[in-house]
């Protein structure tokens, strides 16, 4: 296959980011893109690319005192009758639009026209950021080669609708469960029915005050949520079991530890069991590049509510942020598209930022 990633194309962000959509690459399925990305790569004489499975890493090394990275993922979700893409006015519609194949056109428009930016950059194409974790391809490059990672601050392109959502919510989910006596629901007062014992563990749900913290300016709004619950034995037996799965959202000045002991706190008097816990990212803006980007993009920052891929760079201890055209909301949506005026105008921003 002749690789699409002509010179042409890598010169105009807009244009990139059609043909990257048009590459086929949902999760697991990253081969063919990588091998255009890497081959692009390796051709431009002043980075030094490397590839670890479907992720590819380029870099500059001019000496700068600073080295920033930024990072896309290659997947998308599975298409939903959105490929390839097409043009409706100004919109560009298909799987990737936003999420978030026109924040990778932005490092790769960069990586391969800015021979000489102000700090050293370190440009990641990674793989499988949509599914588990252990495929994700900055979890796989964290375990092989941590140095690779190494940066002062790094900006992660995934959508933002062109504003900088910083840090990142921790999140776990814990079973709470409650207990009680099996026995036939013809003689019910010899049991315990534990899904009425429920009811208290949603009391406290219902009655719950979230908290809203401000760090660095920005606000993050925690929520603890029932997101499943599961019970019951037979339709003639008083059930002797209850799990009420919750997920708590918490914010970035907590620990995983925290969160978990806060969680087993509102739960007091119930068996509560953590099943799955990711720490949050503090928005870390104070490092200089952070401080110098915010300046190019001109407006607030905000919290970034959903977990992202920024908290494996701060759990590195290197400061993260989200940045790029694509609106959130559209994220793995039919309707996916993104609008052509933001990605130029991210452009434009990242270029007043790093040329
Ligand atoms: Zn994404």
């Amino acid at each position: 296959m002749r690789n699409p990633l002509t010179p042409d194309v890598l010169a105009d962000p807009v244009a990139l980011t059609r043909v990257l959509v048009d590459i086929e690459s949902v999760s697991l399925n990253e081969k063919a893109i990588a091998d255009c990305v890497e081959e692009v790569l390796r051709g431009v004489p002043h980075l030094t690319t490397q590839r670890y499975g479907n992720t590819v890493m380029a870099r500059t090394d001019l000496g700068r005192s600073q080295r920033v990275v930024l990072a896309g993922h290659l997947d998308t979700v599975p298409h939903n009758n959105n490929f390839p893409s097409s043009m409706r006015g100004d919109l560009m519609y298909g799987c990737g639009t936003s999420d978030m194949k026109s924040g990778v056109a932005y490092a790769l428009h960069l990586a391969v026209t800015l021979p000489e930016p102000r700090y050293d950059v370190t440009y990641f194409f990674y793989e499988a950021e949509e599914i588990e974790s252990r495929y994700n391809g900055l979890f796989l490059v964290a375990g092989a080669h941590p140095e690779w990672l190494t940066a002062d601050f790094a900006v992660l392109l995934e959508p933002t609708y062109g504003v900088v959502e910083a840090g990142c919510q921790g999140t776990m989910r814990a079973m709470v469960a409650t207990t009680g006596v099996r026995a036939h629901s013809a003689r019910s007062w010899h049991g315990v029915n534990a899904i009425h014992g429920a009811g208290e563990v949603l009391r406290r749900l219902n009655e719950y005050q979230a908290r809203r913290v401000v760090i660095d300016g920005c606000e993050y709004r925690e929520g603890l949520n029932a997101v499943r619950i599961h019970g019951g034995v037979a339709g003639n037996v008083v059930p002797d079991r209850c799990e009420i799965e919750v997920n708590y959202r918490f914010a970035p000045d907590r620990t995983e530890e925290e969160a978990h002991a806060h969680v087993r706190e509102v739960f007091a008097g119930f068996e509560v069991t953590v099943t799955d816990s990711a720490a949050g990212a503090a928005p870390g803006l104070d490092a200089p590049p952070a401080r110098e980007f915010l300046a190019a993009v001109g407006a607030a920052p905000i919290g970034k509510l959903g977990w992202t891929d920024v908290a494996r760079f701060a759990a590195m201890g290197v400061p993260a942020l989200n940045f790029g055209p694509g609106d959130p909301n559209l994220a793995h949506h039919p309707d996916e598209h993104v609008e052509i005026n933001k990605i130029r105008d991210g452009a434009a921003t990242l270029h007043r930022w790093l040329a």
